[in-house]
């Protein structure tokens, strides 16, 4: 954890806990304005992880104590082969899928309730919708998107998913209000959430990076996770593909020291909890 003029602060893994798998890269039905992909103008990009990538990186990872396996992008559910992949990862942890939700409509989730059902292990979605306010949280994700969540939501719970739902603060808005609202909108739709139902992270303005402000931090995504790409090993899903973030080419030798050099560093930081991970105690003190 130290710094210099020189270095940038660094960060040790501590346990592969997490294990990040980016489906796709580039592919995503939505163009929110606050993501931290950079994608392409065409839409035509055919980017998806092979299988083989995926059994091999788990072979490599056999004696690690995974906890969780989570599928991310772009959008991962736009995986062609994104049920087999699902089945895969099933057969060795619990799997997250974050998502944002536009692919889940009630045959879905009844279809994903029983493939869970094939696992000793358990399916938690993470949503993305980013305000209580259909207006504001449609401004930023496009028309129609607030919606699509809360059907998918009521989609989820009517089989006894129990969604997070994830919400980058883009307005800035004191997070105790986002949470209040948030609980009312979901009351509204029959969903009984508890805090822990909701991760509030702080917003990273690509045309506004911060600098690090501390190097007292606990818990960093980087600490207790890595990323498997289509190009390799990187320390957390914000530096995938990003050479400040490359580990490896696979998981027989990758790196457990994190540079934190990229401004996304700072935003992370100051967001005092994990982006990504899941915070599996607060669901255990139900
Ligand atoms: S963005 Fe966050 S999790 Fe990723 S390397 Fe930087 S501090 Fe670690």
């Amino acid at each position: 954890m130290t710094s210099s003029i020189y270095a940038a602060p660094t960060s040790q893994l501590k346990g592969l806990n997490n294990l990040f798998i980016e489906l796709t890269e580039k592919n995503c039905n939505q163009r929110c304005r606050h993501c931290y992909i950079d994608f392409p103008l065409s839409k035509k990009v055919k980017d998806f992880i092979s299988i083989d990538t995926i059994k091999k990186a788990l072979n490599d990872t056999v004696n690690e104590n995974l906890q969780c396996i989570y599928l991310t992008g772009g959008e991962p559910m736009t995986h062609p082969d994104f049920n087999s992949i699902l089945r895969l990862c099933l057969k060795r942890s619990s799997v997250c899928i974050c998502t944002n939700g536009s692919f889940i409509n009630e045959k879905k989730a009844r279809f994903l309730k029983r493939v869970e059902e094939e696992s000793n292990f358990e399916i938690i979605f993470k949503l993305s919708i980013d305000h209580y306010n259909e207006v504001k949280s449609d401004d930023i994700r496009g028309r129609g998107t607030y919606r699509q969540v809360l059907h998918a939501v009521k989609s989820l719970i009517k089989y006894e998913f129990n969604p997070i739902l994830c919400i980058t603060n883009y307005y800035k808005e004191d997070k105790n209000v986002i949470l209040e609202e948030f609980l009312k909108v979901c009351n509204k739709i029959g969903f009984e959430a508890g805090p822990q139902n909701f991760v509030i992270n702080e917003y990273f303005d690509k045309n506004r990076p911060e600098e690090i402000e501390s190097s007292d931090w606990d818990g960093l995504d980087c600490e207790y996770g890595r990323i498997l790409t289509a190009k390799g090993i990187y320390t957390c899903p914000f530096l995938s593909n990003d050479h400040r973030g490359r580990c490896g080419s696979d998981f027989t030798d990758y790196s457990k020291k994190a540079s934190l050099e990229s401004p996304l560093c700072a935003t992370c930081i100051k967001n005092k909890t994990p982006f990504f991970g899941i915070n599996f105690s607060a669901f255990s003190q139900q």
